[in-house]
Formats: structure tokens, sequence, C-alpha cells
């Protein structure tokens, strides 16, 4: 059973235009799917990622326009980190300034952390390391030598650290790589980015669901075969599982970590090429066969966003 690194991690966010702006606009990501939350048709589903939307690179976000803001605090991922390359974070911090965007610094296992918060309030970092050659740059006003290049890490936030540590270990195959100030450095396979994961227990109450709050982390394996290993290996630690759920770009389990997190095993494939053209992601409202005879209705229930390419949707 291999767990392969992060796929993607899900947000909730307000306005979407305002989330599109942020992500693809000043954060330089490439949009590489427009769709709906497959659970609430009504609701968008914005996937951003790297210039391939390489898995392990890729942020979602669930818009609530109308919703309240969420809290973050334990039980959740509390913050995603992207990889920047070393140098980099001189630009980032002067471009964030000029979109009044604060930031901080800090250093975390000796690499250098830039901290700051998306309009909605959820917590973002760039930590300049080591960028791993999977990842590939996506054209945008950003330099290619500044682009973020997929997932750093995730710093779950929780209650305790033993179980979910226990779990991680013993059955997905991560190992302990460092403890710092009261955070414990998890990897696995080569400990790349995007291959690590932070636990930390902050004094914070239970996170709440809304927009500036991270809904759930998603952890990549090679196909179906490989999803049920792992799948097998969370039952086996006495925890529920769903089963496998066809979410069309890749097959997706769910289930509560032993740190009460929400937790998604996903495959890399089919990927997002099963309905749009590589150049061509975003570039349209697409729905999943199944929900395609709705589109009218759907269409009808979704605020109008402008894409990067300049279309309005839907
Ligand atoms: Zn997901």
């Amino acid at each position: 059973m291999s767990i392969l690194g992060i796929h993607h991690i899900t947000a909730m966010s307000g306005d979407p235009q305002r989330n599109v702006d942020f992500y693809a606009g000043l954060l330089g990501l490439r949009l590489v799917k427009v769709t709906v939350n497959q659970d609430d048709p009504g609701t968008y589903h914005l996937y951003y990622g790297d210039g391939a939307g390489t898995p392990g690179s890729i942020l979602t976000f669930f818009p609530w326009p109308q919703a309240f803001r969420g809290r973050n605090g334990i039980f959740a991922v509390g913050a995603t980190a992207f990889t920047v390359r070393p140098g980099s974070l001189d630009f980032w911090e002067e471009r964030l300034i000029k979109a009044e965007v604060p930031t901080m610094r800090s250093v975390r296992f000796g690499e250098n952390v830039l901290h700051l918060t998306d309009p909605d309030g959820l917590n973002i970092e760039l930590i300049e390391s080591t960028p791993d050659p999977r990842f590939v740059p996506h054209v945008s006003d950003v330099p290619a030598e500044y682009a973020l290049l997929g997932f750093h890490s995730a710093t779950e936030w929780l209650k305790n650290l033993p179980q979910p540590e226990a779990f991680l270990t013993e059955r997905w195959g991560y190992r302990r790589v460092g403890e710092e100030d009261g955070r414990v450095r998890l990897a696995v396979q080569e400990g790349l980015p995007h291959q690590l994961i932070d636990l930390t227990t902050p004094n914070l109450e239970a996170t709440k669901t809304g927009p500036g709050a991270v809904h759930h982390i998603a952890f990549r394996v090679a196909d179906a075969e490989q999803e049920l290993m792992a799948r097998n290996e969370a039952l086996a630690f006495g925890l529920q599982p769903t089963e496998p759920i066809d979410r069309f770009y890749f097959k997706s389990v769910y289930f509560r970590s032993p740190g009460s997190v929400l937790y998604e095993i996903a495959t890399d494939g089919p990927g997002w090429t099963v309905d749009e053209a590589p150049d061509a992601l975003a570039h349209k409202l697409v729905l999943p066969p199944w929900l395609e005879q709705h589109r009218p209705q759907i269409e009808l229930r979704l605020p109008k966003i402008r894409t990067p390419h300049g279309v309005t949707l839907p």
C-alpha cells in the first residue's frame, strides 16, 4: 500500500470571484477546473493548481457567498503550505503588500516561511524549499522563477498527537522526520514537498465549517487498487471509511482520522483532461455526466464569475 503524498486540499470560501482573483490572479495559480460541488450542485467547486494541474498541487474551494465565516481551530488542517524556490519570499512579500495582504515571516525546520491569509481568512504559507520537479510553473504575471510549485506540507491542528500520528506511521507509511516547538513533522515516500504532514496541538476551540476554514485533505494513491488497500488500513485501525465514490476526475474514499480531521483518499487518475483539453482547462463550466441533464437549473443558481482567460461563466 502506497500513499504518495497530498493529493488536494479543499476549503470553503465566500464570494467566488474574489476567490478566483486571489488564487489565479494574485497567487498566480492555474484555474484548472470550474465545476460544481457534486453533493450540492447549486455551489461551484473551483480547482487551482500548478501549470499542469498536477496532483499534489491542487487547492479547491466550495464558495458559499451567503455563509458566515468559519473558524480555524482544532480537528482540521489549520495551514496549507505551497513550495516556492529559495530566494522567492522577497518577491512575494512585496507583491502581497502591494495588494494589501498582510504577511509575516518565520523559520521552520530551517526553511523560510511567509504566512498570509486569503480574503476569507484561510491560512496559507509559502515555504522556500527545493521544489519537486513533478510540479511545473503556471504561466501568469508571476515570473516562473517565483511560481508556486505544488504543496510543501499541511499542518493539522489537533487535540492530541499520539493516535493521529500512530495511524499515519503504522498504517500509511509515514515516518517522523522532525520535531520543533511542539510541531511534529511526518514524511512519506522520499519526503519531498507535498509528502510532508505537520501535526500540532494549538490551544484552540474546534474548527467551525465556513469560509476561511479547510473542509478536508485528500491523500494521493496511484489507482483504485491502492485506494482499497489504503482504505483497508483505515478499517484495520478502527476507522470508518466510505465505499469508493466516483468523483469523475478521481475516485474518493472519505473518513474521519483519529484526530477527527476529515480525510480523503484520492486516485491520481483519470484527472482533469477527461472532459477538457489540457490547454483549455477551466474555459467552461463542466458537469459530471450524471448532472448534465440538470445544467439549465444549475447554471441559473450559480453566480457569474470571470475567469483568468477572460471568459464569463457559467
Ligand atoms: Zn476532496
